[in-house]
C-alpha cells in the first residue's frame, strides 16, 4: 500500500483515525500504520485532538448574558470625527440619488459606441442623439429613485 501521507490523500487516514472506515480498508490501513512512523504519528495526533474535543466542556452561559447582549446591541457605536462629518452628508436623501445620476451619465458617455461618435463628428444630428441620451439618463434616474425609495417605505412599515 502506498503511504497516504506521501500521496497526500489522507481522507482514509482521517476516517481510520475516527474509526469510521469500513473494516476491510481499516485492516489494510492498520497494517500500514503499524509499520509507518508518519502515519502512526498522524493517527495519534488526530485521536488526541478528538479526545481533547470530547473532553472539552464549554463554560456555562452567565444568567445575565441576554441582558448584557441586548445592552451592547443598543449602545451607540463609537463615532470617529470623519464619521461625524460624513454622516449628515450621507443622510441627506439627495446625495445617493445624485451619485447614481452621475454614474449613469458617466456610463452613458463611456458607452457611446465608436460608430456613433464618428457619425456625430460627420455632421449628423448631434442634438437629437444628446437629447436621447438625456432622456435615457432621466429615465434611469427616475428608475433609480424608485429603487432607492422602495426599501425605505418597506423599512418604515416594519
Ligand atoms: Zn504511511
Amino acid at each position: 500500500m502506498k503511504c497516504p501521507i506521501e500521496t497526500g490523500e489522507n481522507s482514509e487516514l482521517l476516517a481510520y483515525s475516527e474509526e469510521k472506515l469500513e473494516a476491510a480498508r481499516a485492516a489494510i490501513l492498520k497494517r500500514h500504520v503499524e509499520e509507518c512512523t508518519a502515519c502512526r504519528e498522524f493517527v495519534a495526533g488526530q485521536r488526541a485532538v478528538w479526545s481533547a474535543l470530547d473532553a472539552w466542556e464549554p463554560p456555562a452561559i452567565s444568567a445575565d448574558f441576554d441582558q448584557r447582549l441586548y445592552r451592547l446591541l443598543n449602545e451607540p457605536e463609537p463615532v470617529g470625527w470623519w464619521q461625524r462629518w460624513l454622516r449628515p452628508v450621507l443622510a441627506y436623501k439627495g446625495i445617493p440619488l445624485a451619485a447614481a445620476a452621475c454614474l449613469v451619465v458617466i456610463v452613458g458617455l463611456v458607452m457611446v459606441k465608436p460608430a456613433e461618435q464618428s457619425r456625430m463628428t460627420q455632421g449628423q444630428p448631434v442634438q437629437t442623439l444628446q437629447a436621447d441620451q438625456v432622456e435615457h439618463a432621466l429615465d434611469d434616474i427616475e428608475m433609480l429613485g424608485d429603487f432607492t425609495r422602495s426599501p425605505r417605505s418597506d423599512a418604515g412599515e416594519l
